[in-house]
C-alpha cells in the first residue's frame, strides 16, 4: 500500500502544465501521496498510470457502502489503528435483530417504536441505521414478505441473514431498492451467495468458523470478482472476538494483507444473557473497529450511551466541530432583544443557545468565528480579542436588528471589553455570567424586567 511521492511522481505526464492546480507534476504527486489531491484532479494521466495509482492509493481497508436512502452509510476505509494517530472516518453502523417469523402487525409495532430513537445532538441527528432481518423457521416468503415491509413502510436499511440462497434471492428481490448487506457466504455456499451478491451489485457478509477460514474465504469470494465484503469472524465469546477485531483492523494497515482489508460485522446480540452485557460488548466493538454492530433490541437508554460513545470515538480530534459565523436568532427576537456574543465551538454553541432558549426571553445571538474554540481558549489564543469581537460586531449587521446598542459577552472574557468601547463607540458591553447555566437568571433579571 502506498507509494512514495517520487514513485507516483514517475508515473506523471512531467509535463508542469499546472491545469491540476499546483505548479509542477512533483508537487501534484506529493500532495497525491499525502491524500490531499484526487488523482482526477490531472486530466493527462495515462490509462495504464491511473489503474497503477489507483490501485496503490486504494485504502488498505475497503470502503463499502451499506443501504440506500437517508440512513445509508458507509464502513471501513479506516487508515489507522488509533484514532489519535489520524481520525477514524465511517461510524460503526448499529443494528438491531429481528426474526423474519415476528409477524407483520408486531414487526409494524416494532418499526415505528425504533424509527422514534433519533436524538439531535451538536446538530447532528444520532439514530441507528439497520435491521438484521434474520431468517427464521425457513419460511423464505415470511423472510421476502418482511424484508419488503421494512425496505418500504421504514427509513431502516437492511442486513438479509439466510443461509438458504432462494430465500436470500426472494428477498434481495423483495427490497433490492435499498440496497441490503447479504449475510453470509459460508464455506457452505459461498459459490452461490457471492454469485447472487454479484449478480446484484450488493455488498456480501463472509462467514467463517475462525481467521483461516475467514481468510481462506476473502480470497475465494474477491477471486470471483466481489469486492465489497464484510468480515465475520465467526467468535462469539467475547476475549476471542475481540483479539480477531484487533486482528482484521492490524492485518491490512501493518502487513499489507488485502485478504482482511474489509470492514467487519460482530454481534453482540448472540453473545450475552441480558442486555447490560451485550451493550457493554457493543461498546467494546464500537471502540474496537467493529464496522457493524448488531444488538438484540433498541431501547432509549441503552442506545444513546452507544450513539454518544460512537459519535465521540468517529469525530476528528484534529478539527474542532464548529458552527458557522453569524447571527443567530434564538426564539423570535425583535428590534428590542438582546444581542449576545460567543465563539463558534460547536459545543460552546449548543450550550449557550440551549440555555437562552430555556429562558424564554427572544435574542439574537452572534456566532464569532475563532476556529472552533471555545472561549477562554480562544480568548488566551488572542482569537476572542476585543478589537476582533468589536470588528466582528460592526460587520456582522446586527447594528440593522436591533434598536439599541447593548452587548452581552461571556463572563470569563470580561477583561475584552475595554479593548470593545474602543472599537464599538457608543455601545454598552454587558458583562453577562460566567457559567452559561446562568443565562436564563441573567436575562430574566437584566432584560425582560
Ligand atoms: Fe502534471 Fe497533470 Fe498537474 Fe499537469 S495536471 S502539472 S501534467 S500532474
Amino acid at each position: 500500500m502506498g507509494l512514495t511521492g517520487i514513485q507516483i511522481f514517475k508515473l506523471l505526464p512531467k509535463t508542469n502544465c499546472g491545469e491540476c492546480g499546483v505548479p509542477t507534476c512533483l508537487a501534484f504527486a506529493m500532495n497525491l501521496a499525502a491524500g490531499k489531491a484526487e488523482l482526477d484532479a490531472c486530466p493527462y494521466v495515462s490509462e495504464d498510470a491511473r489503474a497503477k495509482l489507483s490501485e496503490a492509493s486504494a485504502p488498505p481497508i475497503r470502503q463499502v457502502a451499506i443501504g440506500a436512502g437517508v440512513r445509508a452509510f458507509k464502513i471501513g476505509g479506516e487508515t489507522v489503528m488509533f484514532r489519535h494517530e489520524k481520525t477514524f472516518y465511517n461510524p460503526t453502523g448499529i443494528a438491531v435483530m429481528v426474526k423474519s417469523d415476528e409477524g407483520p402487525e408486531a414487526l409494524g409495532r416494532k418499526l415505528k417504536a425504533w424509527n422514534a430513537l433519533q436524538y439531535e445532538r451538536v446538530g447532528l441527528n444520532l439514530r441507528p441505521e439497520l435491521i438484521a432481518l434474520k431468517d427464521a423457521g425457513g419460511d423464505g416468503a415470511a423472510f421476502a414478505a418482511a424484508a419488503k415491509k421494512i425496505a418500504e413502510e421504514s427509513e431502516f436499511n437492511l442486513i438479509l441473514m439466510s443461509d438458504k440462497v432462494d430465500a436470500m434471492k426472494a428477498a434481495v428481490d423483495a427490497c433490492a431498492f435499498k440496497k441490503p448487506l447479504l449475510y453470509a457466504a459460508t464455506a457452505q455456499n459461498a459459490d452461490q451467495m457471492g454469485a447472487l451478491a454479484k449478480e446484484k451489485g450488493l455488498p456480501l457478509a463472509v462467514k467463517a468458523d475462525n481467521m483461516d477460514g475467514l481468510v481462506a474465504l476473502s480470497d475465494k469470494l474477491t477471486g470471483m470478482g466481489l469486492k465489497d465484503l464484510v468480515l465475520d469472524s465467526g467468535a462469539r465469546e467475547p476475549k476471542q472476538l475481540f483479539q480477531d477485531q484487533v486482528a482484521i483492523r492490524r492485518a491490512p494497515l501493518k502487513a499489507g494483507n488485502r485478504s482482511l482489508g474489509f470492514p467487519s460485522i460482530a454481534f453482540p446480540c448472540e453473545m450475552a444473557s441480558n442486555v447490560d452485557v451485550e451493550m457493554i460488548l457493543a461498546a467494546m466493538l464500537i471502540a474496537k473497529y467493529a464496522g457493524i454492530v448488531v444488538l438484540s433490541d433498541l431501547k432509549g437508554e441503552n442506545l444513546f450511551p452507544l450513539l454518544l460513545e460512537r459519535l465521540n470515538i468517529y469525530t476528528d480530534p484534529q478539527r474542532p466541530m464548529t458552527v458557522t459565523q453569524g447571527i443567530y436568532e434564538i426564539g423570535a427576537p425583535n428590534e428590542n432583544s438582546p444581542v449576545l456574543v460567543t465563539t463558534n465551538f460547536s459545543l460552546t454553541y449548543f450550550i449557550v443557545s440551549g440555555e437562552i432558549e430555556g429562558s424564554r426571553v427572544p435574542s439574537w445571538l452572534l456566532i464569532m468565528d475563532t476556529e472552533g474554540l471555545s472561549v477562554m481558549t480562544a480568548w488566551a489564543a488572542g482569537k476572542f480579542s476585543g478589537d476582533a469581537v468589536g470588528t466582528f460586531v460592526k460587520k456582522c449587521g446586527i447594528a440593522d436588528k436591533v434598536a439599541h446598542k447593548k452587548i452581552i459577552i461571556p463572563g470569563y472574557a470580561a477583561s475584552i471589553s475595554g479593548d470593545m468601547e474602543e472599537e464599538l463607540p457608543g455601545w454598552d458591553i454587558i458583562i453577562g455570567p460566567r457559567d452559561a447555566s446562568l443565562i436564563p437568571k441573567f436575562l430574566r433579571d437584566t432584560w425582560a424586567k
